[in-house]
């Protein structure tokens, strides 16, 4: 009754849709990207209806601009393609079609349909979930109110028409976005037991875009964390990295651990957020990070990923080397145990792993400052992101600032200069190189000195 009466104040019909007119909400036809206006043009043309939705609409609205645009039509994949030269279908989980024109990709998918019953649009495909709720397979195709129930907060499930300008909202996403609350639709618990990775989002969403958890979307959280269990570990990895790499990586984190969801989600998080031994060489990569993205400059997963991690590897080093074990081969072993239980958890790719263990490996080389042993570190091919990763524990303290600025100094000296730079080597490490004899493998440098 209430709900009814508040439905008629705000304009809302049976259908729960409200269109809102340009002069409301400001955004035009022109602030969309050439692609995404096309194809909502050309879908148009042949009758079908075509929306900009979800991320890009909900950041044009705020001012900021879009990473990529996503566009929700009535048309079915196999009508879609076709219209387009460059189109392919992909998904497994959900058929899409990705749009290819001049350069740009615009996903284009067909709006879909509530989750465990076929819809009356009709159903294609079938819905499956797991014990706990979680929706493992969706490929129900359904009218535009049931796709916009299907999406995870408000302000991510409005949908702008091209050709009126009008912004559709089923869900007060609107209202929401002004008021900057950060809001899930329908009922919390279960939108997170279908998808746990919604938990997440809303953590990333509202970092990015200073917006508040409404109460209500962040009370389960705290309880729901548990969940993340049974998400792929390679979903997760995606995840992780879009929240270390938006750019409000330290805002991400600080907003994980105000709503409780890295106790025990992932040992990384756990690594991040509760070890005091790492915490400033940690929030000084996050910062670094943070401020290369917002530069626009390139920044390393792998560099991030083993900065994040080195704390971890650092005590399981030690620790090795406590019980009598060699260096070197203790520090192999404390990056392969590490990387053991990170990548149970989280995807970690082989690719960034072997990056991660590169760096590691060169930091107890950078001790070595007489010979040839700096001439041939700094030869190689992933020097200059070990020298960064020692400049960051230098910053931290956890190595003297003078070994960061001699490095420093000796990239940008000339041979001669350099020469001159090199250090005596000490007593003890000179006897067991002659015990051992003349070639020494490059892995095996002296260790750093545990600080
Ligand atoms: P950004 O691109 O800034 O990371 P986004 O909201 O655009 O944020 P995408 O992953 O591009 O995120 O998703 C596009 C849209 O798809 C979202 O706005 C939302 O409507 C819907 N969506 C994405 N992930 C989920 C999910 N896990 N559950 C429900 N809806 C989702
Ligand atoms: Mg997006």
């Amino acid at each position: 009754m209430i709900k009814r009466f508040i439905r008629r104040v705000l304009g809302l019909g049976e259908a729960g849709a409200v269109r809102v007119p340009r002069a409301k909400h400001g955004l035009g036809r022109d602030s969309l990207s050439p692609a995404a206006a096309k194809v909502c043009a050309v879908l148009r043309e042949r009758g079908f209806s075509a929306y900009v939705v979800g991320g890009a609409v909900r950041d044009l609205l705020l001012g900021i601009e879009p990473k990529d645009f996503d566009v929700a039509t009535d048309a079915r994949p196999e009508e879609i393609k076709p219209l387009f030269r460059r189109a392919l279908i992909i998904g497994r989980r959900f058929r899409l079609v990705h749009v290819m024109i001049g350069g740009e990709t615009v996903e284009v998918s067909t709006f879909r349909g509530e989750s465990g019953e076929l819809s009356a649009a009709g159903g294609d495909g079938a819905s499956l979930q797991d014990e706990h709720g979680r929706v493992l397979r969706d490929n129900v195709f359904g009218t535009q109110e049931e796709d916009s129930r299907r999406r995870d907060f408000t302000v991510n499930a409005l949908y702008f028409d091209p050709a009126t300008e009008e912004v559709v909202d089923f869900h007060g996403g609107l209202a929401d976005l002004k008021k900057r609350v950060l809001r899930v639709i329908g009922e919390p618990q279960t939108r997170y037991r279908e998808d746990p990775v919604r938990m997440l989002r809303a953590v990333r969403l509202a970092a990015k875009l200073g917006m508040t958890i409404d109460p209500a979307t962040r009370e389960p959280i705290r309880r729901l964390g548990a969940l993340m269990e049974s998400v792929p570990p390679a979903r997760l990895f995606d995840e992780m990295l879009k929240l270390l790499l938006s750019g409000h990586a330290s805002a991400c984190l600080r907003q994980l651990r105000d709503v409780g969801l890295h106790k025990g989600l992932l040992p990384l998080l756990d690594v991040i957020l509760e070890q005091p031994l790492g915490e400033r060489f940690v929030t000084l990569a996050l910062a670094q990070t943070d401020q290369r993205v917002l530069d626009e400059r390139p920044v390393s997963p792998a560099f991030l990923f083993a900065a994040l991690l080195w704390h971890e590897v650092l005590a399981a080093w030690r620790s090795r080397e406590t019980r009598g074990e060699r260096s070197i081969p203790a520090l192999e072993a404390a990056m392969d145990e590490v990387l053991d239980v990170q990548c149970e958890k989280l995807a970690i790719t082989r690719k960034l792993t072997a990056t991660m263990r590169e760096v590691w490996s060169m930091q107890p080389r950078f001790e070595a400052r007489s010979g040839a042993r700096p001439f041939r570190l700094i030869e190689s091919p992933r020097f200059r992101m070990a020298y960064d990763f020692l400049a960051l524990r230098a910053a931290s303290g956890e190595v003297p600032a003078e070994l960061e600025a001699w490095w420093r100094a000796f990239q940008g000296a000339d041979a001669e200069s350099r020469k001159a730079m090199l250090v005596p080597d000490t007593a003890p490490r000179k006897r067991r190189r002659r015990r051992r004899g003349k070639k020494r493998p490059e892995s095996a440098a002296p260790a750093a000195e545990p600080t």
